[in-house]
């Protein structure tokens, strides 16, 4: 018999959810608006309003799990996020956890959001058969993730992953973490966006970091440039992880990761320069390739194998 488990992917204007079976296959999909703006009471509802609708409408199987990612750090037992979320005003130490498990009688697991992405890819995604993983997304900041031998890598604190905050300069752009020089603050998609208007490249109304590429293609010099420099800061910190963790696999997320030519081959050639011969040789760098679809997967595979 096959086992399936309810997928939710909380993002700060979407959340998604999915009826995933064991194999990582999505049967049933679904989203509906985060509303974040109204605080932790409206999310909790949108989410239970998503999972009733996923469970009323799936008749394949018994769903017996369900695995929610969050952004923030969560606490299985205290029910909710604990630390971060900043962009979900009113989540922080909602015990969604607790108040799923009774309204649906069904195993619950919650997890940050790029730690289950990074399950994902690893189960089922570009990093399948992986021994030592690691997964980064770019957007509105760089999450990161880790599989050491095999296991998710969690650290002290369920905190391991902040790869985003990494120092790549002495007083480098300003990030939203207070400090300065973060690998984020110079080489997220919102960064690369950031850096593109400052040049006057961007247009006020232009904020996906993957137009950079239309520009580029049109063969403008200043785009050229900003793409070059990006590229290269997002280099020192892929090789700075490569460095220290010799991973067999290193999978990038998030939209710019899909434009192969101008972005994948460039990178690994600047990732090469930069990095211990030793370390860049084991490693394979790829794009995720499970999409928008990662967290959900990553969640509900989660879920599943806990209980
Ligand atoms: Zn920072």
């Amino acid at each position: 018999m096959m086992d399936f488990a309810i997928g939710i992917d909380l993002g700060g204007t979407f959340i998604k959810g999915g009826v995933i079976s064991q194999k990582g296959e999505c049967l049933l999909e679904k989203s509906t608006p985060t509303e974040s703006h109204l605080g932790g009471e409206t999310i909790f509802k949108n989410i239970r309003h998503l999972c009733q609708n996923l469970r009323d409408e799936f008749s394949e199987g018994t769903i017996k799990s369900m695995g929610i990612g969050t952004p923030g750090l969560v606490d299985q037992e205290k029910g909710g996020v604990v630390s971060g979320a900043h962009n979900l005003p009113g989540w922080l130490n909602f015990p969604f956890i607790h108040l799923l498990k009774a309204d649906f009688s069904l195993p619950v697991f919650a997890h940050n959001d790029v730690t289950m992405m990074t399950y994902g890819e690893y189960l089922i995604g570009a990093g399948k058969g992986a021994t030592n993983l690691i997964c980064i997304t770019l957007g509105t900041g760089i999450g990161g993730g880790f599989i050491l031998n095999k296991s998710l890598y969690e650290g002290s604190s369920k905190y391991a992953g902040e790869v985003g905050h990494m120092k790549i300069r002495h007083n480098g752009r300003s990030c939203t973490c207070g400090s300065k020089g973060c690998w984020e603050a110079h080489a997220s998609a919102s960064a690369l966006v950031q850096r593109a208007k400052e040049k006057k490249i961007y247009k006020e109304n232009e904020n996906s970091g993957k137009i950079i590429f239309e520009k580029v293609k049109q063969k403008d010099p200043a785009s050229i440039k900003l793409l070059k420099s990006y590229i290269s800061d997002l280099a020192l910190g892929v090789s700075n992880l490569l460095n220290i963790f010799n991973p067999d696999i290193f999978v990038i997320g998030g939209g710019l990761s899909g434009a192969s030519n101008q972005f994948f081959e460039p990178l690994q050639k600047k990732v090469q320069d930069k990095t211990m011969e030793a370390a860049f040789n084991a490693c394979c760098i790829k794009p995720a390739i499970l999409g928008n679809k990662a967290g959900m997967i990553g969640s509900a595979l989660f879920s599943l194998n806990q209980s």
